[in-house]
């Protein structure tokens, strides 16, 4: 996949290593047919190629995330099935984690949506 990160851009040590990633991607979508949120919904954003466009837009354009980005990235379960079926070695687990970490700096989330995750974070502490 071809990248467009700016040489500034390139400093920062998430975004080198996410463009290496970036440019090993084929856009083959195997990676779909492992993954199980793309099997129930059905929707290219909600699978592993297409979040990878959504991440890579985000960081290449220094987009603000939009609250249907967030969506589609918040849906990722990070449990990894697809990388077991990526012929080229993508290393998802990186790109996702560095677009969660991105929309945590750079998106404001409702009250609500922060309380969800405030519990879900404090049981799974607890057990
Ligand atoms: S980590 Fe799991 S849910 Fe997320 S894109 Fe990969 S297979 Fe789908
Ligand atoms: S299987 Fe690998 S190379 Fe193909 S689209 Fe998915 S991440 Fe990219």
């Amino acid at each position: 996949m071809q990248t467009n990160f700016t040489e500034t851009q390139l400093k920062d040590k998430d975004n080198q290593s996410s463009e290496k990633i970036f440019k090993k991607c084929v856009h083959c979508g195997m990676c779909n047919a492992t993954c199980p949120t793309y099997g129930i919904l059905g929707d290219e954003l909600d699978g592993p190629r297409g979040r990878i466009y959504l991440i890579k837009d985000m960081l290449e354009n220094n987009k603000k995330p939009t609250e249907k980005v967030v969506k589609h990235i918040d849906r990722c379960l990070s449990c990894y099935s697809c990388m077991t079926t990526c012929p080229a070695g993508v290393n998802y687990m990186h790109l996702i984690d560095h677009g969660k970490k991105y929309i945590e700096k750079n998106y404001e989330r409702s009250t609500f949506d922060k309380l969800i995750r405030y519990f879900f974070i404090y049981y799974s502490s607890e057990y």
